[in-house]
C-alpha cells in the first residue's frame, strides 16, 4: 500500500531526528499528485506508530492543489485530474508550480522547547 510505504518513510525519519526522545507532532506538506488519501494515510500511520517514540505522535498533513503555469496564455490554473493542460487556453505547454510535494515541515519532541525544522 502506498501510504504504508509513505508512514514507514515519515518514521524512519522523525526517529532519526528526534534522537531518542519522544515525538509528538509531525508536520507534513503532500502535493495532490502523490495521490495520497488522507484518512488512509491517517489509519497506516495509527496502525504504524503502535510502539516506542512515535505511539502518541499525531500526523498534522497539510495538503497542496496541484497548480500549473501555462506558457502559451500566462495563466496559473489548479487541477483536480492529474493531467497537465491549461485551464485557461487548453493548452498543454505547461509547467508543474506545485503539486508533487511531499515535505516533513517539523518534527515535535517532547523534551525540546521548540520544533526542530527539518530540511
Ligand atoms: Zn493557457
Amino acid at each position: 500500500m502506498h501510504e504504508l510505504s509513505l508512514c514507514q518513510a515519515i518514521a524512519d525519519t522523525a526517529v532519526a531526528n528526534a534522537d531518542g526522545r519522544d515525538v509528538e507532532r509531525i508536520r507534513l506538506r503532500i502535493g495532490h499528485f502523490r495521490q495520497v488519501v488522507p484518512e488512509t494515510l491517517q489509519s497506516c500511520w495509527r496502525m504504524r506508530r503502535s510502539d516506542g517514540p512515535l505511539a502518541r505522535c499525531e500526523l498534522d498533513v497539510e495538503y497542496v492543489p496541484a497548480t500549473i503555469e501555462c506558457r502559451t496564455c500566462g495563466s496559473t490554473t489548479t487541477l483536480d485530474q492529474p493531467l497537465l493542460r491549461c485551464g485557461a487556453c487548453d493548452g498543454t505547454d505547461v509547467a508543474l508550480v506545485s503539486g508533487d510535494e511531499f515535505l516533513i515541515v517539523s518534527i515535535d519532541v517532547t523534551s525540546a522547547l521548540a520544533s526542530e525544522e527539518v530540511n
